[in-house]
């Protein structure tokens, strides 16, 4: 069929297409309406319908391919592979969901999974649906602080975590980061389950609050957990992301629109269908994790590789001999990712039989024009860059080669993936601009079935953050964008104050906050800044109470973020000024600080305070990042 007349179906007769769509997925009741829409922006997808994830990504393959392998879980840390069959994948979440129900988590229950990328992990958000808990699973890079925030807003019955990560061969002990998270959090959650891998051995227990995952799993060895049917609106999971203010929010999903969405991308945009193989490099604790490495695949009854290490370790051919030996069809990575293997010698692409090979999807940010040459060339394949959200849980903009493969367009992630009606509208008018014309990627409501239904426990702020940028009622990307005549559509950054590092969203703000907490700070602002690797590096710029101690100063705030949000957020450069650029009104022109540290023009500067405060940042420049003034 072909693209247009599938995507123009998608929109012009929504409930017949999506009809369609959701017979693709299991049933136990069918549902009642397809589309409920009487409360914008808010929408009811599959009104009525009982669902499950787990059983559709995991007993109702076990007829057909119960022998197949399900998840590859390769850890080039520790140097294991486990092969998983459905079967084995069946038997595992069946004794995690008995484990959780022996911990007395029920339906609408929240469980905070903070753990690597390892098969547990999988097994764990994969039982939490089999019983209608919801799971908030926490990336393992975040540090006691954000975990805490998120705690604190979730208030889970449980958390489960792993004794250890580890990265280029250093292991970093988990068990302190939840013990301090749950000392700082208000509403720390009563029992903290842990899966022992035998990296921190000696890591300490809290009586009576944790338990042994290994322990509870020989008790419930042969159990069976029946299926919990949820109404299709139900939530499924949580997922916190990064937004202008300092308390990330709680993207909230559903069960029916989301494993239906997932299905249609499974096959119409990666083109991957049962018995191929899917290999995402992405961790779990991100959105690329939860739908294409645990749900998107396994709801198609494909097999999902996840992997724990380096892109370059043992050596930097390590995800193409991946992609050999487990005959990948479809490998989906981050342009950060390419940008690391494109440090290494280009040899290190050819190296491996890479004949099942079909795609390369890259996605999170933007995949600069040289990293997607470098990389085409060199593997021979085609490359997909595609666009979309954490609120979004699968692509926006995207090219659909399992439906037909449009030309790929260098520098535009392609054209709007089913349900999308997308525009680009002027920031201030909210009319659309012309073709070629600069404006902000709105998608006109009702989102389609995946996206986020709202932000947990606070519809007014799904409202406000997304919905209440223009007059009418549109969902903001909060990116801007242009579209071309042929309708590919190119973004060009945030329209807000989320930076992105290495394909990771981040709020300045939270950074912000953080160095603040220093004692000695007195302002900060964080800006996000051009890096050749990662895309966008925090930046930091920070008038102090007590002058003279700059150089040290600057350490402590890098280490105060590293501590308090994760390594991915530490500064990159901290400058100590004097004064911070303002306006009259007392706004930060973060703008224009960011277009001065990346060497080009501060723009408009007529409502600047105190002129004297830019030269101030320009000397700081000059003379280098951490030097004092
Ligand atoms: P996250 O929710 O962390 O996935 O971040 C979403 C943001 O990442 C988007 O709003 C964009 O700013 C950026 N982004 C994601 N994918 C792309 C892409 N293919 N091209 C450009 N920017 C992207």
């Amino acid at each position: 069929m072909r693209y247009e007349d599938f995507h123009r179906r998608s929109i012009e007769d929504p409930e017949a297409f999506w009809a369609e769509q959701a017979q693709a997925i299991h049933w136990h009741k069918t549902p009642d309406k397809i589309l409920e829409y009487d409360n914008p922006p808010f929408r009811r997808w599959f009104a009525g319908g009982e669902t499950n994830l787990c059983y559709n990504a995991v007993d109702r393959h076990l007829p057909a391919r119960g022998d197949q392998l399900a998840l590859v879980a390769i850890s080039t840390e520790t140097g294991l592979t486990r092969e998983i069959t459905y079967h084995q994948l069946h038997r595992e979440v069946n004794i995690f969901a008995a484990v959780l129900k022996s911990l007395d988590v029920g339906r609408g229950d929240r469980v905070v999974i903070y753990m690597p990328n390892i098969a547990e992990a999988v097994f764990a958000m994969l039982a939490c649906a089999r019983i209608g808990a919801v799971h908030s699973v926490v990336f393992g890079g975040f540090a006691a602080h954000n975990l805490a925030l998120r705690i604190d807003d979730a208030e889970p019955k449980l958390l489960i975590a792993a004794d250890a990560g580890s990265r280029g061969g250093k292991v970093i002990p988990y068990k302190p980061l939840v013990d301090a998270a749950c000392a700082e959090a208000s509403f720390p959650p009563p029992r903290v389950l842990m899966v022992d891998r035998g990296l921190d051995p000696d890591y300490a227990k809290v009586e009576g609050r944790d338990v042994d995952y290994a322990t509870l799993r020989e008790r419930h060895a042969d159990a069976q957990v029946d299926v919990t049917w949820l109404e299709s609106n139900e939530p499924s999971y949580l997922l916190y992301t990064s937004g202008t203010t300092g308390k990330p929010k709680g993207v909230q999903r559903d069960v029916g629109g989301y494993a239906v969405a997932l299905a249609l991308s499974m096959w119409s945009i990666y083109d991957v269908r049962a018995g191929q193989v899917m290999f995402s490099t992405s961790d779990v604790g991100w959105a690329v994790g939860h739908s294409y490495n645990v749900y998107g695949p396994l709801i198609a009854g494909a097999t999902s590789i996840l992997y724990e290490g380096l892109p370059t370790a043992p050596d930097p051919g390590i995800w193409w001999s991946i992609c050999e030996r487990y005959v990948v069809r479809t490998m989906f990575s981050s342009p950060t990712g390419i940008r690391v293997l494109k440090k290494q010698d280009a040899s290190w692409l050819k190296k491996h039989d890479l004949s099942s090979l079909q795609y390369l999807f890259l996605a999170g940010e933007p995949l600069d024009e040289p990293t997607a040459h470098w990389i085409t060339d060199g593997i021979g394949k085609t490359i997909i860059d595609n666009y979309w959200q954490t609120e979004t849980g699968w692509p926006v903009l995207a090219l659909m080669p399992g439906l037909e493969l449009k030309p790929v367009k260098f520098g535009s992630p392609g054209l709007p993936t089913p349900g999308y009606n997308l525009r680009v509208i002027d920031e201030v008018s909210g009319e659309e601009v012309a073709p070629n014309q600069k404006g902000v990627l709105v998608i006109e409501p009702p989102l389609p079935p995946g996206c986020m239904t709202t932000v947990w426990r606070d519809d007014a702020r799904f409202v406000r953050s997304y919905f209440s940028h223009f007059k009418q009622l549109v969902y903001s990307s909060l990116d801007w964008a242009i579209r071309d005549e042929d309708g590919y559509t190119f973004i060009l950054g945030r329209t807000d104050d989320v930076i992105n590092v290495a394909g990771h969203r981040l709020g300045t703000r939270e950074i912000e906050e953080s160095v603040s907490s220093h004692p000695n700070v007195a302002e900060a602002a964080v800006i996000g800044v051009r890096d050749e690797l990662k895309g966008q590096v925090p930046v930091v710029f920070a008038t102090l109470k007590q002058a003279g101690i700059a150089a040290t100063a600057a350490e402590e705030m890098r280490d105060c973020v590293s501590r308090q949000l994760g390594a991915l957020a530490r500064p990159a450069r901290v400058y100590v000024v004097a004064a911070l650029p303002k306006t009259r009104s007392g706004k930060l022109l973060r703008r224009s600080l960011q277009a001065l540290a990346e060497q080009r023009d501060p723009g408009d500067l007529s409502t600047l305070d105190d002129p004297n405060a830019l030269e101030e940042v320009k000397q700081a420049l000059a003379r280098g990042a951490d030097a004092g003034g």
